[in-house]
């Protein structure tokens, strides 16, 4: 007898934790890789958020916190929220997680019956639909390609919507896409949206720092207020200030979709790491350079990252407005051979020549829900990129 229950069957080992395990094998093999896979900043945490770790640390803050996080870190979080994106939550709308993904699974833990229904607009962020699989939804793949900029529009929502939806999933700026919502994009949604009143909406926005001008980061309540009632934003620290490995994500939402979530993780995880939560109170509370300071850099990798793969023959970029990803669109080298007479037939194909030929490392498509593309990440250093991008023309030059 198997020993593991059906919902593990269900998932798949993360792609791009797996793809980015790959390059630490072969970097242990002694070959030279230029990483692409990375989905998180190369930065180090900011001194002043270390420092408030450790003085809590030293302070003996060292218990358990309330599961919905510290009273302080709450408060926090509702002041980033008015500060940042204009928006009026109280401290009984915020839960604090070990992450957003952990805010996400138990916000679908807490909400869907097994046949629910998710919407999860392609290209999408590879744990979405399994972590509604996991919890015995449905998720509802959506394909949005490049004619819409991979963005949901108004009529494949209102097509995608049936009695059985419970959520859709908007993740803005995007991974893997880089794509941004406008106003007038979020507000067709909206439009939709309320046509549709048991449809509720899970807001990612993790990557809210990261947008390159002119575009700029909207949350859907910003243009559409009205839907705050059934909206639950998630976001963190993760991104934004270089604290991957805190764990600290935070949701936001109507009171009593908190309260379940925060009922589940107390039955869970309890609470993320006090200390963490100190650091994150001086992440959202404090001196804000810092992000700027990353942003920026962000901006001038996309620039080096863009102008780089201008010169690769067979690929074509579609210019991120948001995050740090370059979704690049590899059509043009289907069907063409390597020196080693084998053909590309498909995005997995061209991620391992690259790999196995000049030690390039990116993410399939096939992981995100749309073929043939690789996501590139650009959080890696710049001398990186340019030598990266430079292996790449080598790459696609010698294929037949
Ligand atoms: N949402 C998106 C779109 C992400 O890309 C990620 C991380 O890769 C997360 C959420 C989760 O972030 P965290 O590390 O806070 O769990």
């Amino acid at each position: 007898s198997q020993p593991f229950a059906d919902r593990l069957a269900r998932i798949q080992p993360s792609p791009s934790v797996e793809a980015n395990a790959r390059v630490t094998e072969l970097r242990a093999q002694g070959r030279d890789i230029i990483n692409f896979t990375i989905g998180e900043p190369d930065f180090d945490t900011p001194a002043h958020i270390a420092e408030a770790a450790i003085a809590a640390l030293k302070a003996g803050d060292t218990h358990y916190t309330p599961s919905a996080g510290t009273p302080t870190l709450r408060q926090a979080v509702a002041d980033k929220l008015a500060r940042d994106n204009g928006l009026d939550y109280t401290r009984d709308e915020i839960v604090i997680g070990a992450g957003g993904k952990p805010i996400l699974y138990h916000a679908l833990a807490a909400t869907l019956n097994p046949g629910d229904e998710v919407i999860v607009p392609a290209p999408y962020w590879v744990s979405y639909p399994d972590l509604v699989a996991l919890n015995e939804g449905v998720p509802r793949i959506v394909i949005c390609d490049a004619t819409c900029g991979f963005k949901l529009t108004a009529k494949a929502l209102a097509c995608a919507i049936t009695r059985k939806t419970r959520w859709l999933v908007l993740n803005t700026p995007s991974n893997p896409t880089g794509a941004v919502y406008t106003a007038a994009e979020l507000d067709a949604l909206a439009a939709v949206l309320r046509e549709n009143p048991h449809v509720g909406v899970i807001s990612d926005e993790i990557y809210e720092h990261f947008v390159y001008a002119p575009a700029c980061h909207l949350s859907l309540i910003n243009v559409a207020p009205d839907l705050k009632a059934r909206t639950l934003i998630v976001n963190g620290a993760s991104k934004g200030y270089a604290m991957t490995g805190w764990r600290i994500g935070f949701g936001a939402g109507p009171s009593d979709l908190v309260r379940g979530i925060v009922k589940l993780i107390s039955q869970t995880t309890t609470c993320p790491s006090s200390l963490s939560q100190a650091a994150a109170v001086a992440a959202f509370s404090g001196d804000q350079a810092p992000v700027r300071e990353m942003a920026a850099r962000y901006t001038e990798r996309r620039r080096l990252m863009l102008e780089g793969l201008q010169s690769v023959i067979g690929v074509s970029s579609f210019a991120p407005d948001g995050a740090f990803y370059v979704y690049l669109d590899v059509g043009g080298l289907i069907g063409r051979e390597t020196p080693t007479g084998q053909r590309l037939r498909s995005d997995d194909d061209v991620v391992l020549y690259w790999l196995e030929s000049v030690g390039v490392a990116g993410v399939s498509g096939k992981a995100y829900g749309l073929s043939p593309y690789v996501r590139l990440s650009f959080a890696i250093g710049e001398a990186a990129i340019q030598e990266g991008c430079r292996r790449l023309g080598e790459a696609c030059r010698a294929l037949r």
